[in-house]
């Protein structure tokens, strides 16, 4: 697949944040996670989060994609494609989050997020198929979105049968394929050699910000966090330092 590899952010005035998080405080016995931490994330944005191992990365991503609930604070989430209004996703239970994952987010892990007893198509068309889509209709999105990510033909592979940039791909098309606004990513390269790495997270970048969607991105490498529009470093809990607030026309490259 051709790769767009720039990536211009041209935030529109007045356009209300996808993401709002507010004094979002988190702790675990004595240890502060999360430390009154505000956040706005834009539509179409790419943020990378970085700072120390223990910093609050993994809980910040995982609190703003409404996996854990914050102690206190809240996050609303404004669905630019939703006819609905903002979500407070803290306020949210259980099964009202899980809905809102499964339909509205996508998820790019390092490891673990696809069955390996499955293939290639089954374990993208699985993400359909838990939104209620048969499966007669679910096999050939997920086909379609395999070739788009240059895996035609290897639909049929287990996970296990593909290399560490495949099965990546595949976990990619997999977050993809129910049109997530927002896409979640905890060291999607983290596992991957760096040509592979690079190449996978342009194909991370096409999909989603190049189609207009918002990703988020945990990553302690400062190569990968010089792909996003915006670099958040962490802190003990707090924002230390925000760099690349997007600019009208910036250049997302370095
Ligand atoms: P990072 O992703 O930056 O490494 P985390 O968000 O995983 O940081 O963790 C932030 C702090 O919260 C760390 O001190 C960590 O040990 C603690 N922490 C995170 N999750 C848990 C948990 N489930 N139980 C106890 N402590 C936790």
């Amino acid at each position: 697949m051709q790769q767009n590899t720039s990536h211009p952010f041209h935030p529109s005035a007045g356009t209300a944040p996808v993401l709002s998080a507010r004094d979002l405080t988190r702790s675990f016995g004595s240890t502060t996670a999360l430390d009154r931490l505000g956040l706005d994330i834009q539509v179409g944005e790419s943020l990378a989060i970085m700072g120390p191992s223990g910093s609050g990365k993994s809980t910040l991503l995982h609190t703003l994609a409404g996996i854990e609930r914050p102690d206190a604070g809240s996050v609303l989430f404004r669905d630019p494609s939703a006819s609905t209004g903002p979500v407070e996703i803290a306020a949210l239970g259980e099964s009202a989050r899980s809905r809102l994952r499964r339909g509205s987010f996508g998820f790019v892990f390092q490891a673990g997020l696809l069955i390996p007893e499955l293939t290639a198509i089954e374990n993208v068309a699985m993400a359909l198929m838990i939104n209620g889509v048969s499966r007669a209709a679910a096999l050939p999105r997920a086909a379609e979105w395999l070739r788009a990510l240059g895996l035609a033909g290897m639909e049929e592979r287990r996970i296990g049968q593909l290399s560490g940039g495949q099965a990546q791909r595949v976990a990619i098309a997999r977050a993809q394929v129910t049109g997530a606004t927002v896409t979640f990513a905890d060291e999607p390269t983290g596992a991957l050699d760096s040509a592979t790495s690079s190449e996978v997270l342009d194909i991370l970048i096409d999909a989603t910000v190049g189609r207009g969607n918002t990703l988020v991105m945990v990553t302690h490498d400062p190569q990968v966090a010089a792909r996003c529009h915006r670099v958040i470093h962490l802190l003990d809990g707090r924002i230390q330092h925000d760099a690349g607030v997007p600019t009208p026309g910036a250049e997302a490259r370095s």
